[in-house]
């Protein structure tokens, strides 16, 4: 999915003329994705001149961060909520499980996608 780093924005608005969907907006002077109607199609990594139009993988280390630290936060609420610091190694259990089912999910989703593939 696309997503724009707004540091090397030009605000040339190329993307938002060509953006077959009209899914990109200026905002501030800069260019911004409204996720709803975006296709998928491509065109906005490739007629960027500044190469700043990204893609999700280069998103990854952050969110994996952010997961680390949302666990921790229900890691800790669980012991502060319910007075007792064993719950700390049950809730990472229990988000252990959640995130497993995510890795779960993605997995069948790409065998599945894989067979769509023609060619
Ligand atoms: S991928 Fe296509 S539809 Fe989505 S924002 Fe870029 S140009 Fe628009
Ligand atoms: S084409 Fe690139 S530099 Fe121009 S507005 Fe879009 S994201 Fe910014």
């Amino acid at each position: 999915m696309p997503w724009v780093d707004k540091a090397g924005c030009l605000g040339c608005g190329i993307c938002v003329d060509e953006c077959p969907t009209n899914t990109i907006f200026m905002v501030g002077g800069k260019a911004k994705v409204d996720m709803k109607n975006c296709i998928h199609c491509g065109v906005c990594h490739d007629v960027c001149p500044e190469n700043v139009v990204k893609h999700d993988s280069e998103l990854i280390p952050g969110d994996v961060e952010a997961n680390i630290t949302e666990t921790i936060g229900f890691m800790n609420a669980c012991a502060e909520y319910l007075g007792d610091e064993k719950e700390k190694q049950k809730c990472l259990i229990r988000m252990i499980k959640h995130f497993n089912k995510d890795k779960i999910v993605a997995e069948k989703t790409l065998e599945k996608l894989q067979t769509l593939k023609k060619g």
